[in-house]
């Protein structure tokens, strides 16, 4: 009986609430391994999650108006490899990442477009979902939308003001930043930084330079809600707040974005979470993904560099570019280019090719220790990709069958985690157009008419199949139990 089994046998029996606690934080046991680099302390932390039995992470998502670029892929890749690892390690993970579908550059898209914005929104949120699928991000347990949270956010901007965090000033309500002690946490700034980087207008009604927008007044052409405060919209910071709160709770385990989010935008999540909460934090870990160049430079409409996810996959596998997305640490910066993503295919093709000459079930076991403790370490994702080449190299120089349905199975759980060998081995060689012309069966006949051939000493037949075999790409393996066939 395992572990697990007898503590919930003693749990049944003597009911004890010291053995109810025990049971409560079991599951870390599975996960001690765990460490993430956390932006608050600046620090590799080891990851004990507030409630094992639900794990929380919340990453900011999308703003709807264009198709992602490859770096908002790299940020919504990243953090689907950490919420693959969560599932793996606990139970029960909740990941939300939200859908900001009422900002000014969706309004200023639907003037320049003449588009309504929900249309908009809707057309976006769903090309996002399709381009993110087809890199193999899993969706989200929940996806929430900005514009299904107002009365939340009318709520906690309330609160704010009766705690006198946040005032009113000519139909703006403000957070008024000194009311936060520990604002800059995250993003390490001076207060003299801040002021200068957040780049607000300092208009007059501000108490502070610092202070933010919580909700600001909408013209008749805008959209809005009715409000205590008159007719307005929500600022982009009380929206992820408030969804946090909403779909996960007041403190959360792990809070995601890109670094360019640090500051302003999580610092102002966080500053007006913690006053409303009466100071508990927001998020215990804040991980943030590193910034993708294209050909080292950043990406920009005037350089004419944004690449698209959406143009990206009419001609390369969405697996691929997942690859080459991963090939970074998830902290360092990522300079993306051409050959990089050839590479990416190419190093998936030499893995699909192993795979599919492995004999076995197509199923996943456990992933390789090596290659969960890479992930375990801080989603060390290179390393985590090395080490389905060490298992490659392992299973081409066995020879034996059981060791080599061993290591292809483990590659494919490893794949999991990873989000790769999400295609059956034979299709993804057939569309790299590495599939031989020649159907398997007729390759098996030929092997059967080539073995005849040995048997009956026709040497010369036997080595002529060989050659019409390996004309067609395909290579004879000769081994104890017979001849195998793979893919040169
Ligand atoms: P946005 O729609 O601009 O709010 O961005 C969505 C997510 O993508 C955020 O987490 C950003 O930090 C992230 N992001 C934007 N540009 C890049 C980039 N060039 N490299 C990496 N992440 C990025
Ligand atoms: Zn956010």
């Amino acid at each position: 009986m395992t572990r697990n089994g007898n503590l919930n046998n003693m749990a049944g029996v003597a009911k004890l609430p010291s053995v109810r606690k025990e049971i409560r934080f079991l599951p870390i046991r599975k996960a001690n391994l765990m460490k993430l680099f956390n932006s608050l302390s600046g620090k590799k932390e080891t990851f004990v999650p507030n409630d094992p039995s639900r794990v929380t992470m919340y990453v900011c998502g999308p703003t709807v108006y264009n198709y992602a670029h490859i770096g908002n892929a790299r940020a919504a890749v990243v953090f689907d490899v950490v919420f693959r690892v969560l599932r793996h390690e606990f139970d029960h993970v909740v990941y939300a990442r939200n859908i900001t579908d009422i900002d000014d550059k969706i309004i200023k898209a639907a003037l320049e477009t003449g588009d309504p914005i929900d249309q908009i929104t809707q057309r976006f949120t769903r090309a996002y979902n399709e381009d993110m699928a087809a890199l193999n991000v899993l969706p989200p347990s929940v996806e929430p939308k900005a514009t299904e949270h107002v009365d939340g956010m009318l709520s906690m901007i309330a609160d704010l003001i009766e705690k006198g965090a946040a005032y009113e000033a000519e139909g703006h309500v403000l957070f008024h930043v000194p009311a936060c002690e520990s604002y800059g946490a995250i993003s390490k700034r001076s207060r003299e930084d801040m002021i200068d980087g957040a780049r607000v207008e300092v208009a007059p009604y501000k108490r502070d330079p610092a202070d933010f927008v919580l909700w600001k007044p909408s013209t008749a052409d805008q959209p809005g809600w009715d409000s205590a405060y008159g007719r307005g919209r929500p600022g982009w910071h009380t929206e992820c707040a408030v969804m946090i709160k909403e779909h996960l709770g007041e403190t959360i385990d792990i809070h995601g974005g890109g670094q360019d989010l640090k500051f302003p935008h999580h610092e102002n999540e966080r500053a007006q979470a913690v006053c409303a909460h009466e100071g508990a934090p927001l998020a215990r870990f804040w991980m943030h993904n590193g910034f993708l160049d294209v050909d080292k430079e950043k990406m920009s409409k005037s350089l004419g560099n944004v690449l698209l996810p959406h143009d990206l996959v009419e001609s390369m596998p969405g697996e691929a570019i997942r690859y080459a997305l991963l090939s970074a640490h998830y902290r360092k910066p990522l300079n993306w280019t051409a050959s990089g993503l050839d590479r990416a295919k190419q190093a998936l093709d030499r893995l699909y090719r192993t795979l599919s000459t492995l004999p076995g079930p197509h199923k996943a076991s456990g992933p390789p220790e090596s290659i969960r403790k890479a992930l375990l370490d801080d989603i060390n994702t290179p390393k985590a990709q090395a080490g389905l080449f060490d298992l490659a190299r392992q299973a081409n120089s066995s020879d034996n069958d059981q060791e080599k349905a061993r290591i292809k199975q483990q590659m494919l759980a490893a794949g999991e985690l990873l989000g790769f060998f999400q295609q059956e081995p034979e299709s993804w060689l057939q569309s790299a157009g590495q599939a031989p012309d020649i159907d398997p069966d007729e390759i098996e006949r030929l092997l059967e008419l080539r073995q005849r051939a040995r048997a009956a000493r026709e040497f010369e037949q036997a080595d002529q199949i060989r050659d019409q075999l390996e004309a067609e790409g395909i290579i004879l393996e000769d081994g104890p139990d017979g001849t195998r066939w793979r893919l040169g």
